[in-house]
Order: C-alpha cells, then structure tokens, then sequence
C-alpha cells in the first residue's frame, strides 16, 4: 500500500490541535457550578447544571477522540497505520481520507 503516512500525519495533528482549540473554549461552561443560592432561583441552577452536563459529555467525547488521534498517530510511527485492528487487512484510503483514526476497516466496523 502507498499510503501518503506524512500527509495523515499532519491532518491528525490538525484534527488535535482543533480539538484542543475547542477544549480551552469551552472552559468556561465547565467550571462548577457555584452560583449563589440568593442571588438566582432554583430552576436557573438546574439550568446551569444542565448546561455543566453537556459541556463534560463533550469532553469527554474530546478526549475520547484525541486517544484515538494519538492512538492513529502511534500506528504511524509503529508502521501499523491502515491496517485493520481486527482482521489486519488494509483499510481502504477513501475511509482512512474521511477518519484518520479510524482502526478497523468496513467489513469489521460492520459486523460490530
Ligand atoms: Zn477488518
């Protein structure tokens, strides 16, 4: 397989540094809940509960995407990149184009 591992290489360190762009604005809907109980009413805490909710369920799906980033970004140097985690046939370069991180190819990520 000819793959282009350098031109992956840098759309994955792209993909993370978006990621980490993402992450330090969203700090601020993540920073706990400390609204004084006098000055809003109960319903604008759940409000913001709520809020503080979604904002760590992105983060964690961030993080969860930058493992995988740096799991593909291991793959590469290991010489292990394009190979299906599963069956270890090559995973097609159209998939690999679309998700750089992707580890299994169509056929495994089917029968899942
Ligand atoms: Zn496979």
């Amino acid at each position: 397989m000819a793959l282009d591992l350098d031109l992956f290489r840098e759309k994955l360190l792209l993909l993370k540094q978006m990621l980490l762009a993402q992450e330090e604005m969203s700090k601020e809907g993540r920073a706990p809940v400390t609204l004084e109980q006098d000055s809003v009413g109960r319903l604008s805490r759940i409000d913001a509960m709520q809020v503080q909710a979604m904002a760590l369920a992105q983060q964690r799906r961030r993080e969860s995407e930058r493992e995988a980033i740096d799991a593909a970004l291991r793959r590469i140097e290991e010489g292990e990149f394009g190979y299906c985690v599963t069956c270890g046939e090559e995973i097609a370069e159209a998939r690999l184009v679309n998700l750089p991180s992707v580890t299994s190819c169509i056929e495994c990520a089917r029968q899942k």
